[in-house]
């Protein structure tokens, strides 16, 4: 995820891509950049870090050009530096490139293209883009039939470069061969068009150029437009022209600069379909599981006693929502651990021992010491963070990353359903290098986790009875969250999230442990949520929950389509129903009512959402 931000007009655009990029850093803030086309070259000024650096740079005050095209980096491939920055540029530097998305395919393109002579100078997956637009131009320039004008060829070239790339994207191009003109596509990453007067505007949503026009057009995927600056030109998949209707927008800027959402914490909750979408990414291949930056072999894995997963907060429960997928399908025990205590009990670590630490940020103080601790006790170290060239991610032995995007909110939403289903992907690639899994099983996992985005789209199209819930719930002074196996990690992260924003005291409790004490808190008019996604342990969490109602407490459950045949929906007061998955990967869409409910709870209160009291994003104290 980053931002991009184009101009095509009779102003200096540098001043307008640099507004147009401080609007947009919540998408990402690693480095920036803008390229202009300066008479009849390419001039860049890009480095790594914030935008307000880009500001100062020497060569972003020599930008003179009216055409421009500019870029904040959320970096996927290759550390954020000033070279692995965007725009990038081709070989001959006659094009530039801004990108938004992931090229998966990016190792077999370079190979093609180092094979006729091009070199690569980042680690970016992106600069694949210009140096395959370069090389499709020059194969146009070869056809001496073509008489096209330069604009068209570079087109052309564009559209044969995008039809090599497999990933996301959203890309904004330029070139000394067009110098009036400026190329944009996507292709399931976003990008919107600002008609202006005389001059245009692009960016990745609306509000970043929401001051300048109420008038956008929304691009579909592979709708090519060729921008000048009093005209703006639409072609399909096969290059026919073909027209457009704008769409008028009427939010007002405040909303816009979270995209239309509230608050960034819905947003983000929103985001969960593309973020896990993105997380599954490239990694699976041919119903396999893929992980090309992890080198182990069976004879390694085999040798491990024990997994480690070591985290804090959310981190720490979507480690426990997968420990039994884990151990079911490793037959390796795995221990979930908080990494504040892990790091001084002097925990069993070795040679023999694989740990993994997770962390949105990568940052996380704690985290990086039991890190650190486990190295020293020669454990192989993984990594599992949103942010690439985090704390984390460098210290450790191998890295691998969500794809979550920026999570600008306090209380994790999608970088927890990402942290679940890379955890996931990383199990099928450890069972099937252990040989402990069949092809039969793994397809059938496979299967599920691709279907998942479709399945957290249905549970967001359904938010009303939740939001009823909500209404009749925030005056509470206490909530229980109960649930068994995989239901029980789901209810202590709904708790978690409720506490965090509600600031509701709220419990979280092993739906057969209640009757050992915690049932004695149960009152008449006490809330409590039951989780109940397993078929097999439907019977046992509805006796549970049935004790609770005979003492008066307020029920309302989560039951999947498959449980929800199983239960008398009469005994309880509310009951939401999700989609089916399999146990493995119900956390993932289970949580996402839960999520709901505490926003819409802590929204009910009246409370700061995203920033919730005493609390920080990244908590890089111990
Ligand atoms: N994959 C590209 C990179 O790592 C673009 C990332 C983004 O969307 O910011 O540079």
């Amino acid at each position: 995820m980053c931002g991009i931000v184009g101009y095509i007009g009779k102003q200096k655009a540098s001043p307008i891509l640099l507004a147009g990029l401080s609007k947009l850093e919540y998408r990402g803030y690693d480095s920036a950049g803008i390229a202009t086309i300066e008479k009849d070259f390419i001039k860049v000024a890009k480095d790594k870090g914030r935008v307000e650096n880009l500001y100062n740079l020497k060569e972003t005050k020599e930008l003179e050009g009216t055409i421009g095209i500019a870029h904040t980096r959320w970096a996927t491939h290759g550390i954020p530096s000033k070279i692995n920055s965007h725009p990038h540029l081709d070989i001959t530097e006659s094009f530039a490139v801004v990108h938004n998305g992931i090229i998966e395919n990016y190792i077999e393109l370079k190979k093609f293209l180092e094979e006729k002579g091009y070199e690569f100078i980042s680690d970016t997956d992106t600069e694949v883009i210009p140096n395959l637009i370069s090389y499709f131009y020059s194969q146009e320039m070869e056809d001496s039939q073509n008489n096209k004008n330069a604009c068209l060829r570079v087109l052309k070239a564009v559209k044969n470069a995008c039809e090599k790339l497999i990933g996301s994207f959203s890309i904004e191009v330029i070139s000394k061969y067009m110098p009036d003109n400026m190329i944009v596509v996507r292709k399931d990453s976003p990008l919107v068009i600002g008609k202006g007067n005389s001059e245009n505007y692009i960016a990745s949503d609306i509000p970043a150029i929401l001051s300048y026009t109420k008038d956008f057009y929304l691009l579909n995927n592979f709708e090519y437009v060729i921008l000048s600056k009093d005209n703006i030109k639409f072609y399909d998949n096969k290059l026919n022209e073909f027209t457009k209707q704008t769409t008028t927008i009427t939010w007002d800027a405040m909303a816009a600069d979270k995209g239309g959402y509230e608050d960034f914490m819905i947003k983000e909750i929103n985001e969960q379909p593309t973020a896990v979408r993105e997380t599954i990414g490239s990694r699976i291949e041919n119903g396999k599981c893929i992980f090309p930056e992890l080198d182990f072999s069976k004879e390694y894995l085999s040798s491990l006693n024990l997994i480690y997963i070591v985290a804090c907060g959310t981190a720490m429960h979507a480690g426990l929502a997968v420990k039994n997928t884990i151990e079911k399908l490793c037959k390796i025990p795995v221990i979930v651990d908080i990494a504040s205590e892990f790091r001084y009990r002097n925990p069993i670590v070795n040679e023999k021992t694989l740990c993994i630490f997770v962390s949105q940020s990568g940052e996380t103080a704690d985290t990086l010491a039991a890190l650190k601790l486990s190295k020293e006790n020669h454990a192989k170290t993984l990594a599992i963070t949103n942010v690439i060239g985090s704390s984390i991610s460098r210290e450790a032995d191998f890295a691998i990353y969500t794809h979550a995007g920026p999570e600008i909110a306090v209380a994790s939403t999608k970088a927890y359903t990402s942290q679940i289903t890379l955890l996931t992907l990383l199990t099928l690639y450890l069972a099937e290098t252990l040989q402990t899994i069949s092809q039969n099983e793994i397809r059938e996992i496979v299967d599920e986790l691709l279907s998942l985005p479709s399945k957290i789209e249905n549970v967001l199209k359904n938010i009303d009875p939740i939001s009823i819930i909500a209404k009749n719930m925030f005056k509470e002074k206490d909530v229980f969250y109960i649930g068994r196996g995989v239901d029980y990690v789901t209810s202590q992260e709904a708790s978690l999230k409720l506490k965090e924003i509600s600031y509701i005291h709220s419990e979280s409790y092993a739906a057969g442990e209640l009757k050992h004490g915690t049932i004695a808190l149960i009152e008449k008019g006490i809330n409590v949520i039951g989780i109940i996604t397993d078929s097999n342990l439907v019977k046992k969490t509805v006796s549970n929950i049935e004790e609770l109602t005979t003492r008066g407490a307020i029920t309302t459950v989560i039951v999947n389509e498959a449980t929800e045949k199983q239960i008398d929906k009469t005994i309880f007061d509310n009951v939401i129903v999700v989609p089916e998955t399999i146990s493995y990967l119900s956390p993932i869409v289970s949580i996402v009512p839960l999520q709901m409910l505490a926003y819409f709870v802590s929204k009910e209160k009246g409370l700061d959402v995203d920033k919730p009291r005493n609390l920080a994003k990244s908590v890089t104290v111990e």
